[in-house]
């Protein structure tokens, strides 16, 4: 009978709770108004030729490095970050290696690199879900060939701070330091030009949040060009489609409409947490589109009843310490009144007391 190779065999499957998403979906961490009405326009414009031909990145790698303000030598489009991290475990990673993650995390570094036959180390998260710079440092030895940083962090929302990064990218120059950050626009910190100082770090970006293009699958790799020289071969030369790449230029293009958005999140997280405290309901400060809230023993009855008045959050118990922990992605300042009305509801409905106003 034909096997597949044994790390493949005793790998982890990511299941995303995808079935049946009727309602306002905060459970994602997607963009929940779409993206810009420039990118729809676009779309309507596309053509049976354009579909026809093998799509071609280049070009718009170059447009993509120019509003990164880096070269196109230092970076790849990737099919969304996913592809990023699978990329850069293949290029890396061998059988026997050890490859640092710091849980809870986002499930695709441990599933990418676990598939290379690699180990994969995970440095439980500090107090708060601070990010553990010491316990990183003490597990890097020689084997040490990746270490993923989501920044800022999923489910945790937390930010490692730029000196700690640059810390781990010193000590540890066998290995690639990927630093994801897939919610750079709602966070403003970012490690972007550091590669050229650390020829081992990777910053990775996403059009799946922000931009509200998660179904197109469009991310983005960079890194110094030595190693994006190896990086490349490694992907698909077709692996971002003409669809996608057709509408990267109008979603670049419209900075306007990503930063309405991000500010009309950023009011919205702002709005959650406070109610929150008001509530005396236990939750982590973000740096992203989502909060992390703990109900503990009711937060299965907190998304029932949250489910109850169509709105969708998400369970992260299963996560590594996040047990009673749910997980809810921002939105629009009118998803945000909805969010927040149901949630006093289901509140009350589960028996919590408001502490400040009730
Ligand atoms: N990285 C992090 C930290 C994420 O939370 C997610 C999405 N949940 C991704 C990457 C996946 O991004 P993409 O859609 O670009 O593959």
């Amino acid at each position: 009978m034909l096997k597949p190779r044994e790390a493949v065999r005793v790998l982890k499957s990511y299941h995303p709770p995808l079935g049946n998403r009727q309602g306002l979906r905060l459970d994602f961490n997607e963009n929940t108004v779409g993206c810009s009405p420039r990118v729809m326009q676009r779309l309507r414009t596309l053509d049976a030729e354009q579909l026809a031909r093998y799509p071609e990145r280049e070009p718009l790698e170059a447009v993509v490095a120019s509003h990164l303000r880096i070269r196109a030598e230092e970076l790849l489009l990737t099919n969304g970050t996913d592809e990023a991290i699978h990329l850069v475990c293949e290029t890396y990673l061998e059988p026997g290696d050890e490859a640092i993650i710091v849980v809870p995390t986002f499930s695709m570094y441990e599933i990418y690199a676990a598939a290379t036959g690699a180990k994969v180390i995970a440095v439980p998260a500090g107090e708060g879900f601070r990010f553990p710079l010491d316990g990183v440092l003490a597990r890097i030895n020689e084997r040490t060939r990746l270490i993923a940083v989501a920044n800022p962090n999923n489910p945790t929302g937390t930010l490692a701070s730029t000196d700690d990064l640059l810390k781990i990218a010193a000590v540890a120059p066998q290995a690639a330091l990927l630093v994801d950050e897939a919610y750079f626009e709602f966070c403003g910190e970012t490690l972007l030009p550091e590669f050229r100082k650390f020829a081992n770090l990777f910053v990775s970006r996403t059009f799946s949040k922000a931009y509200g293009l998660a179904g197109l699958r469009i991310g983005v790799l960079a890194g110094h060009p030595d190693q994006m020289h190896f990086v490349r071969p490694v992907s698909s030369p077709y692996n971002v489609n003409s669809v996608a790449l057709a509408c990267l230029p109008e979603a670049l293009a419209d900075q306007a409409y990503v930063q309405q958005y991000v500010d009309e999140v950023l009011a919205g997280r702002e709005r959650l947490e406070r109610e929150l405290q008001e509530w005396g309901i236990r939750y982590w400060p973000s740096r992203a589109n989502f909060v992390l809230i703990y109900f503990g023993s009711q937060a299965i009855a907190f998304i029932s009843a949250m489910r109850e008045r169509r709105i969708l959050v998400r369970d992260r118990s299963s996560d590594h310490g996040c047990a009673g922990c749910v997980r809810i992605t921002l939105g629009s300042k009118l998803q945000t009144d909805q969010m927040l009305a149901a949630l006093r509801e289901a509140l009350e409905q589960i028996g919590i007391r408001q502490k400040v106003r009730g």
